[in-house]
Formats: C-alpha cells, structure tokens, sequence
C-alpha cells in the first residue's frame, strides 16, 4: 500500500505555490481575465473551481467569455473520442482569437492531456499552447504559470504522482450547493475505460479534511453538498480500519446539512452498510446513480466490472426496499467489442426491468492503451447508432412511466435558475435527483421550495408551490 501521509499535498508545499500566486500577481505583463472551459464530469467542473479559486488570487478577474479573457484554459476529458475531439476543435479556434490579441495565454489541462505522448503531441501540433498540465499537477498551477510568464517557452507538467492536494483556494461557481471531492482516481480498469490511466491510482483523503470542509461550508450558507469521486462507495481504501463510505455518510449527517448527495459508485462496492445508511441518514437524499453499463453477463465480463446482472438486480432491489420511492439513475454503454443483437436485449430487458428515473447512454468508443480497443470484432458505427437509437426510446418510454409515481407527492425543490423554457418559472432538482419547474422568479434561486407535483411535462416534473413552508 502506498503511504497516503506522502501524497498529501498540503502546509509547506501549499504555502510554496502561495508565494508564486503572489509573485505573478506583481508581475507587470500578466493576464487580468482569465476563463475556464469545462468539458466531462463534476470532477473537471470542480478542477476548474480550484483553477478560478487561484487565479483569483493571482489578481485575476473571470471574464464572461473565452474571447474576452486573456488567458483561457481548457480543461479537457478524454472518457470518450468526441469529448476529446471537441477540446482540440475549440483549442485551434482560439488560434485565430491570439492572433488579434498577441497577449493572450493558452492553457490546456485535464485527462485528455494525461495520456501518455499527448503533451508532447499538443504542443507539437499546437505551438501557440503556453502551458499543459494533468490533473495531478493541478495545486502547481500557479509556479507552472509564472513560468510560463517569465521563460520564453511552454511549460509542459503532466507526471502522474497520484497527490491528494489540500487547502487549494477555491472559488465555487453556486453558493448554495457544493461539491466536495472524497477520493481521487480509480483501480478498477474496466477494460473500456481510460479513467485510471489518466486519475490515477485510487487514494482517499483524510475523513477529518472532508468533515472540516463540510462544516465549513455548512457555517457559510451551504444547503447542499456533493461528495465526489470515480467510486466514492469504495472511499476508505488506504485510511485507517473502519473509514468506510457509510461511515463518512453517517458523520456527515450528524452535522445536520441539510442535503447530501453523492456519485459515482460501483455496483461492485455497493455494501449493506451503505444501504442500511442510505436508509438511516436524514440528510442523504434518497438517490443512487448505479451505473449498470451492460445488462448481460458475458459482456460484463468482459468489460472487468465484476458483478453480474443479478448481483446489480439485487443490489437495487434491497435499496428501493430500505429507501421506498430512490431515484435510481444509470450509464449505459452499448457496440461493446463482440455485443451481439442477443447481448444487446438484455441491456434493453434490463432497462424495462428496472425503470430508471434518467439513464445517461453512451456508445462505446475506443480509448488507445484500454483493454477493450484491442479486442477483435468491433462493432459497425451503423449498427452502434442504430442501437443506441433503440435504447433512448426504450429509456424514454420507461421513464415516463417511471416519474409517474412522483404525481400528487411532495417534494422539496432546491431551486438552481429561472427555467429556459419561460421567464415566470424556475426550476431545480428535488430530493430525489429529478428535475423540477415551478411558477416563480430570480429571488428563489438558492431556496428549497415544498411543491407537490402536478404534471409531467417534456420529461420534467411540474410542480405547485406548498405554502407550508
Ligand atoms: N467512475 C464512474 C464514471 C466513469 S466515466 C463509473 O464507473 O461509473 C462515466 C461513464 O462514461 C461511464 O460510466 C461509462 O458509461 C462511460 N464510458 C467510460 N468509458 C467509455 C468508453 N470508452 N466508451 C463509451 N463510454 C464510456
Ligand atoms: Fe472507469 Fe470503471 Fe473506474 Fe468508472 S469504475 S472510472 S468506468 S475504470
């Protein structure tokens, strides 16, 4: 086992990258806008907090966009093909922005950017890049910077030394909600997957960080927070006997926050502990995002994610039993290497079956150095899209059927924004995970609003306001 006091990043180390923050601030020539462009997951949209949190501290105002800003960064995913194209298609459309404005400041960041050879590749291909960085050398960006700023070449650190940073200053985009990260990387290494490759190796940060977090963030107004992590049911790995998920869970539902949520777990980590938890815990709201990825056993198999599908069932099952009405939410994966018609309708049976309140679906997409790309039969993109088509209709059908149960219940609305679809509503997610609408203005944003649902419109709950607040 590694030892986790080593990959702390924190005191000495924060304190060093504090004085670098300082000495870009003073110097005469450096950016004053900076913007963060996100792709992929909370993770990355977290990452980009810290980012904005520290150029904040180095003088920095955000800008509203990239075209503004005189130093963009691009935080990049790399879990999918497109994902990645879209990043390099943005980053080289920038170029011509630089060309108008010779002081701007490119920065590319984040997975895609991990991959062995990918920094040198970038940089090669793309000249104009000032500085690329992985997701482990994150809490350096200040020191990268000035370098960048200071030397007359690109900064390029992308080793992986799978750190557990603390104390990064951070600067969140919501005020009521937050997200909180509890472990970083992954060990699994589904043999579709790049994420390991490009995180790291699994580690858990101390209990007692995460807890002074949560209080801190509970004391400044916060009514939400969610833990993040590629497997947070498998947290603990590494920290003392007894540091478990369920744990974390229950301390964290004695401090009284009012909302916590959490994703993503693994069905393979998915204890009893944690239901019973899910069940006892106040505050944890009663939602599971459960990817399932396939619905047939050879081809979970095959994908290393070593539980079968009756495994998933029961797990599911025991949590809708311990916590009447969950959310249930899924990823999806479908054109696996070999995936037969016949394999393919047990994902589609499974779907039926299971009736998720939203499934977020995916066609497989080959990732360089994963197991599955150099597996034989890869499947036709035609006969991928076809498939894909038939799971979304199938998911939506369901899923119709599935909001149906929310329909003259009560629920509790944390209120995110003024609704797309008109001026007079707002919408949010209530505690269950789904998507609510209801009649109301700027002034509710931040609330929780008891509504009891009325409708379901577009795949979205409506719901009229309770006055019993
Ligand atoms: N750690 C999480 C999330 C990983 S990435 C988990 O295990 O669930 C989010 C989702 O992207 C995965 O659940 C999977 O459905 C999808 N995904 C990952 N790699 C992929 C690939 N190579 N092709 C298509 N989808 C992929
Ligand atoms: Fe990727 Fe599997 Fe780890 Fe999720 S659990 S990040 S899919 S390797």
């Amino acid at each position: 086992m590694t030892d986790r006091k080593a990959q702390t990043v924190s005191g000495e180390q924060m304190e060093e990258q504090r004085l670098y923050m300082e000495q870009v601030r003073h110097l005469p020539d450096r950016p004053r806008t900076f913007h963060v462009v996100t792709y992929g997951c909370q993770m990355n949209a977290h990452d980009s907090e810290y980012m904005a949190g520290m150029l904040k501290e180095m003088g920095m105002e955000e800008a509203a966009d990239r075209e503004e800003a005189d130093f963009v960064i691009f935080n990049t995913c790399c879990v999918r093909d497109n994902a990645e194209r879209r990043a390099l298609g943005n980053v080289n459309w920038l170029r011509q922005v630089q060309k108008k404005n010779p002081r701007l400041k490119i920065a590319v960041c984040g997975c895609m950017v991990q991959q062995p050879g990918m920094a040198e590749k970038i940089l090669k291909q793309y000249r104009f890049i000032d500085l690329a960085f992985g997701t482990a050398n994150l809490y350096r960006m200040p020191e990268m910077l000035y370098r960048a700023l200071t030397e007359d070449h690109a900064v390029v650190e992308v080793d992986q030394k799978d750190v557990v940073p603390e104390d990064m200053p951070v600067q969140r985009l919501r005020q009521d909600a937050a997200y909180i990260t509890i472990m970083y990387g992954c060990d699994n290494f589904c043999s579709y997957c790049v994420v390991p490759y490009v995180r790291g190796r699994e580690r858990s940060r101390d209990m007692d960080a995460i807890l002074r977090e949560a209080e801190a963030l509970q004391k400044g107004g916060v009514k939400e927070i969610m833990l993040l992590g590629q497997n947070v049911n498998s947290y603990g790995k590494g920290l003392e006997e007894g540091a478990t998920f369920a744990k974390l869970l229950h301390r964290l539902d004695d401090m009284g926050i009012e909302r916590i949520r959490f994703m993503t777990s693994h069905p393979k980590d998915l204890s009893d502990e944690l239901i019973e938890a899910m069940g006892s815990c106040k505050h944890v709201l009663p939602q599971f995002h459960l990817p399932v990825q396939s619905g047939n056993d050879e081809i979970l198999k095959q994908m290393n994610r070593h539980y079968d599908r009756a495994h998933y069932l029961d797990r599911l099952n025991k949590l809708r039993a311990t916590v009447p009405g969950i959310g249930i939410t899924t990823d999806i994966i479908v054109a696996f290497p070999g995936e037969t018609e016949e394999q393919f309708q047990d994902t589609l049976s499974l779907v039926e079956q299971v009736e998720y309140d939203s499934a977020f679906t995916f066609v497989y997409s080959p990732r360089s150095g994963t197991r599955a790309a150099k597996m034989d039969c890869q499947i036709p993109p035609e006969v991928a899209s076809e498939r894909i088509q038939r799971l979304i209709a199938l998911q939506e059908a369901h899923q119709r059927h599935a909001m149906e149960r929310f329909l003259n219940t009560r629920e509790e609305v944390l209120v995110e924004g003024l609704s797309r679809r008109s001026e007079t509503a707002v919408s949010g997610k209530g505690r269950h995970g789904l998507s609510v609408t209801l009649e109301g203005s700027g002034e509710d944003v931040g609330q929780i609003i008891p509504v009891q649902i009325t409708e379901i419109k577009n795949n979205t709950l409506i719901g009229q306001r309770l006055t019993d607040a």
